[in-house]
């Protein structure tokens, strides 16, 4: 995966970490909410029931009595004493009477002479019961009463009794209905067939139709049910509210996803994951930059660059990959495969040079390996190797530092390898280390091989080092040389080698044999000069 893709999936993967535990916060907290608001309907819906069946029970009984009587004069006083009993004994009847022609004749209350007009009956029950869900009577004219009549007599019972429950809501409604017709008897509030009439007669059942959460009861006596509506707001309020304090909780555990997937995510596409990978993936390779003797312009050496070429074919250049390597413990690994490339390379290069000096960088973590001095044997060990063939470079940084790499510096020598101080000058500011130090090359930096033949006040610096070099007997190598002019400033004060793209970048190994092979011929006019006859030049000498 390059990174970019994987920075993608990772930020995607990142969105929905967070994203998603929000997101089911707030499904939860609806869901909680409609189950809270479910109970709530489905508790008012069964206390209704409750005083509904009550109401029913009683009239039933009411009527059963007076039936049981069977007193041929229904309005006797014996038969009014008798629906007076009745009256008193039930707690939910207002009164309980005979019926006549839609006349109620005499009641608990006494004969009403010609009779009260009850009015037409709304619905016949599924039981025989004549109902009149809404009667004003002449003797109380503010107030609704249901009237149930059955076999001649008749109970009334208040209107509201059977919804009079305290809701925490005034606009939650509730009501009886006929089971059969789905008519709806007594209630409070709005009412809307549609919540009755589409319910199947089972057991209590609630639905939430996105207005109102409606629950529905069935009487299993008598041929009713009740209904609890309780308005949608109510479900959103109260999602709100558990929402207040879940979604936080919500975009916690989304934090807490989203870290390991941020951190995972860096290890993939980290510069260090991605060496690891392309050292399994054997994306490192080396290329060689020729090292010329200035006087003739011959190529004597070559210094072993590493390059990385991605599988996007892009390349990474290794001033960026080096250090992250060192800083993240992968240097040695990288070092062991720039041996293993090297020990696969050198054997044809040798083959067709084999005066030639192949020089690598090894970095300050190198020099502190118990395993180095291992490693350079088996490099040694390549065919057409002689250790004269072999330097390695090292930073003052990575000499300097300890004890212990000035000893394997010593041990390197020892093997018969040479030994360059890479960048000199721009490590340690001192330079008097270097007599009490044993190594053979100079590398002069870049930094002050730019400045030669120019105005720039560290010009001097670059011929102070080099008179330096030359009062310890040491051999330089000028790093970066771009110009002709710094090639002969260079070479005139005494400079023995240099590399640069004045005479090539670095090129794979069959390019380096044939560089190396046309380099002692004239090659421009500023060399032919120098130019020895061809053949094999001498090899980089201290
Ligand atoms: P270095 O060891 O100082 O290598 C010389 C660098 O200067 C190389 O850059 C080379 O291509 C570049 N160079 C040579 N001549 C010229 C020139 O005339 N002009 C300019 N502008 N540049 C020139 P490169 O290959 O990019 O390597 C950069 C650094 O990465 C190296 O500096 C070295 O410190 C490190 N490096 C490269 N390969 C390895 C390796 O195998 N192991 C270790 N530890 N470090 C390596
Ligand atoms: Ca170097
Ligand atoms: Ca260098």
């Amino acid at each position: 995966m390059n990174r970019r893709k994987a920075n993608t999936v990772a930020v995607v993967a990142g969105l929905v970490a967070l994203v998603l535990p929000v997101l089911l916060a707030l499904r939860i907290a609806h869901d909680l909410s409609v189950d809270a608001v479910s109970a709530q309907a489905l508790t008012l819906s069964e206390d209704v029931m409750r005083r509904a069946e009550a109401t029913a029970d009683q009239g039933t009984a009411a009527v059963a009595l007076l039936v049981a009587a069977n007193d041929p004069n229904r309005c006797s006083d014996a038969n009014i004493a008798l629906m007076r009993k009745a009256d008193v004994a039930s707690s939910y009847l207002q009164s309980v009477g005979a019926v006549s022609n839609g006349r109620l004749m005499c009641s608990s209350l006494g004969s009403h002479g010609a009779g009260l007009p009850l009015g037409p009956v709304a619905y016949v029950s599924s039981k025989g019961a004549r109902i009149r869900p809404a009667v004003r009577l002449s003797i109380a004219p503010g107030v609704r009463m249901l009237v149930l009549e059955k076999s001649g007599y008749a109970v009334l019972v208040h209107h509201d009794l059977a919804v009079d429950v305290f809701t925490g809501h005034p606009d939650v409604s509730l009501g009886t209905f006929a089971a059969s017709s789905r008519m709806q008897i007594t209630g409070r509030g709005r009412f809307d067939p549609r919540w009755v009439s589409a319910a199947t007669k089972t057991g209590p059942a609630v639905r939430f139709d996105g207005d109102n959460v409606v629950a529905i009861h069935w009487s299993r006596e008598h041929d009713f049910g009740t209904f609890a509506a309780v308005p949608a707001r109510y479900v959103s309020q109260g999602a709100h509210r558990i929402a207040e304090s879940l979604v936080p909780l919500g975009a916690l555990v989304g934090v807490l996803f989203l870290i390991p997937i941020l951190l995972l995510a860096r290890r993939h596409t980290s510069l260090p994951s991605l060496i690891r990978s392309a050292l399994r993936r054997r994306q490192f390779y080396l290329h060689y930059q020729p090292i010329v003797e200035l006087a003739t312009g011959r190529c004597v050496g070559a210094e072993a660059l590493l390059r990385w070429q991605r599988p996007d074919g892009s390349f990474v250049r290794p001033d960026l990959f080096i250090p992250i390597a060192e800083e993240s413990g992968l240097i040695r690994k990288v070092s062991r495969r720039v041996m293993e490339l090297l020990r696969h390379d050198v054997t044809a290069i040798l083959a067709a040079h084999p005066e030639l000096t192949i020089s690598f960088n090894l970095s300050a973590e190198d020099l502190h390996s118990l395993h180095l001095l291992d490693e350079l044997r088996e490099l040694l060990g390549a065919k057409n190797m002689l250790p004269r063939n072999l330097h390695v470079e090292m930073t003052e940084r990575g000499i300097l530092d300890t004890d212990p790499a000035r000893k394997m510096v010593h041990a390197i020598r020892e093997m018969g390898i040479r030994v360059a101080i890479d960048d000199f000058g721009t490590g340690f500011s001192s330079l008097s280390y270097l007599t009490t130090f044993e190594v053979d090359y100079l590398k002069i930096d870049k930094a002050f091989v730019d400045t030669l033949g120019t105005t720039a006040a560290t010009s001097h610096v670059a011929m102070h080092i080099i008179t330096m070099a030359k009062s310890l007997h040491l051999t330089t190598i000028a790093e970066g040389v771009e110009t002709e002019l710094q090639a002969t400033i260079l070479r005139d004060a005494g400079v023995q080698y240099a590399q640069g793209w004045l005479y090539a970048k670095a090129m794979d190994p069959a390019a380096l044999c044939d560089f190396v092979t046309s380099s002692g011929r004239p090659r421009n006019p500023a060399a032919q000069g120098n130019a020895h006859a061809n053949g094999a030049g001498p090899a980089l000498a201290t």
